[in-house]
């Protein structure tokens, strides 16, 4: 089995990067990173995030605020944020705790800087194949590690696990476009092992550790594995049990250091993107 780590993806996107940051004749593209609270994991997440945007030459301001800041005080703050315009990006890390209503946020975002795709505008852009939008990072991230890695998606059958509205749903939808042949799985679905078999193209995006083992994968297989999951031992891992699938997949990514990997990288894209369809233009 071939693994297929996220560093030579990255890599390829941060060349794209470097050149549309060429046509924007020295401004630096600038994205919000906004967290409500201290929950480890975002503030990892933001760390990393911050790291890997000054690698690619952008910047990032970080807003944090209180657990309990009231809804009001948070949709004041985020309004502010959005309406910035040395802001191109914004990036709410989510849950947000329940006093804060997110589904007013989604319709708040302005779709421009929603790099994150979760806008109900550029929730329906992905739905209707148009790309003028942002999808969210994580899914184009998996279309970007197949493409960028010549794995062909034409005519593949694909099985994705999870249907969740941030990973399983738009993905199928992006690589729908890609002219797969999608089927979706989640908790209600009769015989997941057997449909799983039949993929030539597996996607995890269950959010459970391991869950997926060899029986559920075809011989040569190509796994991709979204799931971040911490194990009983506190250690970090994918939805795949990866050790399990080495003598059936052709090709797995391994968690850490694969799809995650690629997800800040895409992020990175759609901020200069955001600011190449602002400003391009004015240097051309
Ligand atoms: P989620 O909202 O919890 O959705 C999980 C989906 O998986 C649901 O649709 C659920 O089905 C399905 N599912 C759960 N257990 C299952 C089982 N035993 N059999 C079949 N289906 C099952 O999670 P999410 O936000 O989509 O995230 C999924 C995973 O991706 C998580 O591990 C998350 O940490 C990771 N993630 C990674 C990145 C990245 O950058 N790599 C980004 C985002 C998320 P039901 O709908 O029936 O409940």
């Amino acid at each position: 089995m071939e693994i297929l780590k996220g560093a030579g993806t990255s890599a390829r996107l941060k060349e794209d990067v470097r050149k549309m940051l060429d046509t924007l004749g020295g401004r630096i593209p600038k994205l919000a990173i906004i967290r409500v609270g201290v929950r480890p994991d975002d503030v990892s997440y933001e760390r990393s995030a911050v790291k890997k945007l000054e690698s690619f030459g952008l910047q990032a301001e970080t807003f944090s605020y209180d657990q309990d800041i009231s809804d009001q005080d948070f949709k004041r703050e985020f309004k502010r944020i959005n309406e910035d315009k040395d802001i191109d990006g914004i990036l709410l890390l989510r849950p947000l705790p329940k006093q804060i209503c997110e589904k007013d946020l989604e319709a708040m975002i302005d779709p421009e800087k929603d790099l994150d795709g979760i806008s109900p505008v550029n929730v329906a852009k992905v739905f209707a194949g148009d790309d003028s939008g942002f999808a969210p990072c994580t899914t184009e991230a998996v279309v970007e590690v197949l493409k960028q890695n010549q794995i062909s998606i034409t005519g593949k059958r694909v099985v994705i696990v999870g249907r969740s509205m941030v990973v399983g749903k738009p993905l199928s939808m992006l690589l729908l476009k890609e002219n797969a042949t999608v089927t979706i799985c989640h908790t209600r679905t009769k015989d997941l092992k057997g449909i799983c078999r039949e993929a030539e193209i597996l996607v995890a995006a269950a959010g459970k550790a391991r869950m997926l083992d060899e029986e559920y994968v075809a011989q040569d297989a190509v796994v991709v594995d979204v799931g971040i999951n911490v194990d009983e031992n506190g250690n970090l891992c994918g939805d795949v049990d990866f050790d399990s699938i080495r003598e059936k997949a052709s090709i797995a990514t391994p968690v850490p250091g694969g799809v995650g990997a690629v997800t800040t990288a895409v992020l990175a894209k759609h901020l200069v993107q955001s600011c190449v369809k602002k400003f391009g233009a004015c240097t051309e």
